[in-house]
């Protein structure tokens, strides 16, 4: 098992290329992964139509960084992504262009990708799905280098190196997943599995600015001025979990990644080359509305924990102030829990999942994550 993980300090992305470059020669050298005339796959963190200083996508500049490393050792490169909502040309177009990554791959020679066209892979060795569709020119590439972002996620807590590659699934079947894998500890095993799936030759962190909150898109920025890498997806995650001050167990991807062998146990064991990480550790980044952990402090049976989980969970509430009513949360939500036939969303509550696609897609930020009055009740008197 390889906890190799790199930590190198950049505090703005103009000097981010010198960041990455020496990100990756602590790690064994871009010449260990990519070889002259490999077809690489980019897979940038893309998530909707958000602007780069929003800090909710992987920065532009990263990203070109990313590239002219990869063509200086020889390598073809393509940029792909599944973003969320619809995944066809005109949604690739305009990701691609609100995003940045037109202007990241001028004066290069990467290409967008626009082939939309997936291949249901058969995965035996999957815990949770043994059969994942994952767009093609991510099975086409000799080399995959994901580009995660480091942020706060209100579904799954944490979205980072393992969560990126859901962006590998083409569009509807995203919210397929969430539909059949509607608890977040079998979601989050479903994620470790495409992980495995997938493989990535390696993944590159950009922590540049990350997101704390109510992420992964409607949080707030948050500068942490680090650029991480690892060959081990699970190990990187690990680390930056450790630098936002969350427990192993408090993140499912990295809790079902330790349980089952993929990483070391404890962020203590990882291999770190670069900065020492302990002293970086921020105690107090900002947690999405919906985590809480107090359900581990107890032991109840699984039944009994199950109801209290349903009853501490939190839902999504719309703003009505903030609200343009054009429907975007309705169209993206797995179970069609949200009726827009008043001009504006109305939430299902008995059928939501509480998968937060829809706070994740809105453009407006308009909708809220509300804790329960027991959650709020819980996190006051026994955190
Ligand atoms: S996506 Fe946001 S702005 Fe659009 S209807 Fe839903 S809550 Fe309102
Ligand atoms: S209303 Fe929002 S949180 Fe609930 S199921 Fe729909 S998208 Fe998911």
């Amino acid at each position: 098992m390889n906890n190799k993980v790199s930590v190198v300090k950049c505090d703005r992305y103009s000097e981010v290329q010198n960041a990455v470059e020496n990100a990756v020669s602590l790690i064994g050298g871009i010449g260990k992964f990519v070889k002259k005339g490999d077809n690489v796959v980019i897979k940038p963190n893309l998530v909707s139509k958000k602007k780069p200083e929003e800090a909710v996508t992987t920065n532009p500049e990263f990203l070109h960084a990313v590239i002219v490393m990869v063509e200086k050792a020889g390598g073809n490169v393509t940029i792909a992504e599944s973003p969320g909502g619809p995944y066809n040309t005109t949604a690739l177009k305009g990701v691609y262009s609100v995003c940045g990554v037109d202007k990241a791959v001028e004066g290069t020679n990467a290409k967008l990708n626009f082939d939309t066209s997936f291949t249901e892979v058969h995965f035996p060795e999957g815990k949770t799905v043994k059969k994942i569709p994952i767009i093609n020119p991510i099975l086409n590439a000799d080399v995959i280098i994901s580009l995660p972002k480091l942020k706060t996620h209100a579904m799954t807590s944490y979205t980072g190196a393992v969560k990126n590659l859901f962006g590998t699934i083409p569009g509807t079947y995203k919210a397929e997943l969430h539909f059949r894998l509607n608890e977040r500890k079998s979601f989050c095993s479903m994620l470790v599995d495409l992980h495995e799936c997938v493989k990535p030759t390696l993944s590159i962190m950009d922590a540049v600015w990350g997101m704390e909150g109510n992420g992964p898109t409607a949080g707030q920025n948050r500068h942490i001025g680090l650029v991480m890498a690892s060959e081990n997806a699970h190990a990187l995650d690990l680390a930056s979990c450790y630098l936002i001050d969350y427990a192993p167990n408090e993140v499912d991807t990295v809790r079902e990644a330790i349980e089952r062998g993929l990483v070391c146990d404890s962020a203590e064991k990882i291999d770190i080359a670069g900065e020492d990480i302990k002293p970086l550790v921020m105690k107090d980044y900002l947690k999405p509305e919906s985590h809480f952990n107090l359900i581990k402090l107890i032991s109840l049976p699984d039944a009994l924990n199950a109801r209290l989980i349903n009853a501490l969970a939190s839902k999504p509430a719309m703003d009505y102030d903030i609200c343009v009513g054009c429907g975007e949360c309705a169209r993206c939500c797995p179970p069609k829990a949200i009726d827009m036939s008043t001009g504006k969303p109305v939430i299902d509550t008995k059928r939501c999942i509480k998968c937060f696609c829809c706070q994740e897609l809105c453009p407006k930020k308009a909708v809220k994550i509300k804790r329960p009055l027991l959650n709020r009740f819980m996190i006051k008197f026994l955190k």
